[in-house]
Formats: C-alpha cells, structure tokens, sequence
C-alpha cells in the first residue's frame, strides 16, 4: 500500500513540473510572436514610394510557429501599409486639371528666347572684311593701298559702288582735316563715318492706339515674308497687343499653312481665303474680325510673285487701300529683303516702294551671308531705314537694328 502510495506521489510530482516547463515555454514564444502583430501601426507613415521598401526585414532564424505568423502576418501589414498608397489619385488631381490649364496656355504666345547679338550672327561678313583690314593694319602708315584695299573690302561686302565712293570720300576729307597718319586711326574714322551714314531716329515701328493697326509685309517669294510676320507677331504678342494674321498671299496655299502654325505660337488668329481669293478681301475680313475683339494689330502677308510683276504691283495697290478704311489704318508697310542677293534687292525694293509706299525694310538672312554691306545701300540709295534684321530662323532671331553695334560687329 505504502508502494502505492509512493508511486502516485511520484506521478503527481512529474506531471507538475511538465506542466510547469509548458507553461514557462510558451511565456517565452509570447514576445517573439508579438512583434509581427505590433509592426503595422510602429514605423512612421510611409511615403509614396516607401511600399515596396517597406516590408520588414525577416526575422533570424525564426521558429515554426512565427514562421506561420509572419505568413498570416503579411496580407495585415499589406493591407495596413496600402493606405498611404491609396491618396494617389489625390496626387494626380493637378493632373486631371491640366487639359483646362493647357487651354489658356495654347492662346498665350510662346515665351521668346534671348535675342541672338549682332557679333555672334555675322561671322561671315566680318572674315571677308578681316582680310582687308589686317592688310591696312600692316602697312606702317596710310599709303595707296590702303584706299585701294577699303575700297574692294567695302564693294566686296556688296556696299555698292556709288556709296562705297561717297564714304571714302568723306574718309580722305576727315584724314587730311584731322591730320590722321596711322592706319589703326584711319580704321576707326571709317568705323565712325558708317555708323554716322547710319545714324537716324526713325527705326521705331510706327503704332497708333485705338483703331486697328495694320502693317503689311511686301517682298518677293522667298525672302523670309512668313517666318518674319511671325517672329513680329510674337514680339508684338509679348509686348501686349492682340494679333491678327491675315493670309493675303492667296495664290500659295502653303504660305497660309506656314501662317497658321505662326498664328498658334503667337495665339493670333488667323484670316485667309479661298485659293486664288482675292487678297484684298482677305485682308478686310481680318480688319473686320480685329474691330470685332477688339484686337489692335493685323500682320497681313502678300503675294510675291514675280512672274505677273505688273499684277502683283496693282494687286498690292489694291490692298493698301482696303486696309486703309476706317476704322483700320496702314501704320506700316515693311519691305522683306533677303541680304544675300545683295545689290538685286534694291532693284525690287524701288518697284515696291513705288508701287506701296514702302515705309521701313526688314533685312533678313544677315546671318548667312558676307554682303552685309547691303545694309548701307539700303539706307544710303533708297532712303530707307532698315527698321528689323533677321539674324537666324528661330523666332528670337529678329532684332532691332543696332547701327553701332552692327558696324562694330563687321570690323571686330
Ligand atoms: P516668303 O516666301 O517670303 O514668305 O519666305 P519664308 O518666310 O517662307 O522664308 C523662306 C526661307 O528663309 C525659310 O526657310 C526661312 O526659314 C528662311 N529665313 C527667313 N528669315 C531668315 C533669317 O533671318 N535667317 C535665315 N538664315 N533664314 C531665314
């Protein structure tokens, strides 16, 4: 009995402390286990692009149990991590709005670039020019030469006969009265005497308030007519007027083309007629639609055909008087002249200043050529004054007329 006895006090005692060491093994785990519960809500809100760095790291060697838990885990801490993904489309918003702010964008002009200056665009011209002047800057004094080398230098630059005579009659005159003996002197007399021919007050493009302002671009096929009105209207456009474009070359269905895509850099509208329409009325309906919103400036484009020169001219008769009547008024009308043909520009340039009353030029394409000379003929033969020079094919590559710096910019 007392066996009996012995052996279930014994049994109670093992199973005690098997129960014990349970319990003690599973207080244990407990912390181990807590951590995965605790982890959505312990790092700080995740940014945008934390979700996929975000997974914690795996815990070391981890018992089966937490194994499991991790796994059961990890759809919670997806779930939990989700919504700081989840306000997306609260970033997008801007997003959506934007076809309403591309709008007004379309209509405004296009931002133009720095102007390009006149040193950087007329390298051609001034290496035909060096030639010349680093043979006078090597004589040791002013001899024969040296008028011999101004002269062909200045015809070369296609200056023209008649005004090359008349400036290095002045530049003699100017030598003996000022007693000048050193070629570097004579160079700068000469400098002097250009942009002295130069040097006039009425280079401003003329531009009354109030009633429409027209200004018409004459010229023939070629010369840089299109790209000009649009560098000018987008000028004009950044300097607060409202442009419309008139397409009164109606004979060329492709310069009203090249027009439109102007008219939408600008934000201008744009007027043009049937192919083969009458010009005249295409640049009436423009006055017409500018009066109507009150828009202040037309830049009308015109045929420059040669061919039909006798037509063109009436044609462009024609048109100035449209755009005359009230309420509009012609406040310009700009010859378009290429630079490189140099000399044969001033003969079309006395046709058109017959035929409309040609009241400055544009002088396009100086960045290509080493006739910039025409420059001078232009201001000295046709009394003209060159009132835009086109520098390039960019929209910026238009610029006032800068005597000075031109001048300097040949004999850098
Ligand atoms: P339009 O027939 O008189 O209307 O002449 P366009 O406007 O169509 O121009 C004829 C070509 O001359 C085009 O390729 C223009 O890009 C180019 N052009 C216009 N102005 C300039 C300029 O100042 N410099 C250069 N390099 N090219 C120009």
């Amino acid at each position: 009995m007392a066996i009996v006895i012995v052996v279930a006090v014994l049994a109670v005692v093992v199973l005690a402390s098997f129960g014990a060491v349970a319990v003690t093994r599973r207080r244990q785990r407990r912390p181990q286990l807590e951590p995965p519960a605790r982890r959505p809500v312990s790092p700080p809100a995740p940014r945008r692009a934390a979700p996929p760095v975000a997974r914690p790291a795996p815990t070391p060697a981890p018992a089966p149990e937490e194994t499991l838990a991790e796994a059961k885990a990890e759809p919670e801490v997806a779930e939990r991590e989700a919504p700081p993904v989840a306000p997306e489309p609260e970033v997008a918003e801007p997003e959506v709005a934007e076809p309403e702010v591309a709008e007004p964008e379309a209509a405004e002009p296009e931002v133009l670039e720095a102007p390009p200056r006149f040193r950087d665009r007329l390298g051609k011209a001034r290496t035909l020019l060096a030639t010349y002047v680093s043979a006078v800057l090597s004589r040791p004094g002013i001899e024969a030469e040296t008028w011999d080398d101004l002269e062909e230098a200045l015809i070369r630059a296609d200056v023209g006969v008649a005004t090359t005579a008349a400036i290095l009659d002045d530049l003699r005159g100017k030598a003996k009265e000022e007693g000048i003996n050193s070629p570097a002197d004579l160079l700068e007399a000469l400098k002097a005497d250009l942009k002295g021919s130069l040097a006039r007050a009425d280079r401003g493009l003329a531009f009354e308030e109030g009633a429409p302002n027209v200004w018409l671009f004459v010229g023939v096929n070629g010369v840089g007519k299109t790209t000009t009105i649009g560098k000018v209207g987008l000028r004009e456009a950044g300097r607060g007027h409202t442009v419309v474009m008139a397409a009164a070359d109606t004979f060329r269905a492709a310069a009203a083309e090249q027009l439109q895509l102007w008219a939408q850099r600008v934000g201008a509208d744009l007027v043009r007629g049937a192919e083969g329409g009458d010009p005249g009325s295409v640049v009436f309906d423009a006055v017409e639609r500018a009066a109507a919103r009150g828009a202040d400036l037309v830049l009308a484009d015109t045929a420059g055909r040669l061919h039909t020169k006798v037509n063109l001219m009436e044609e462009l008769k024609k048109v100035r008087r449209v755009a005359e009547r009230p309420p509009a008024r012609v406040t310009e009308v700009l010859l378009v002249l290429d630079a490189t043909t140099g000399q044969n520009g001033l003969i079309q340039a006395r046709e058109f200043t017959e035929a409309v009353g040609v009241t400055g030029v544009v002088l396009t394409k100086l960045d290509g050529t080493a006739k910039g000379g025409i420059a001078l003929a232009v201001e000295s033969d046709l009394d003209l004054p060159i009132k835009l020079v086109g520098l390039g094919e960019s929209a910026a590559d238009l610029v006032d007329f800068e005597p000075d710096e031109f001048v300097e910019a040949l004999f850098a």
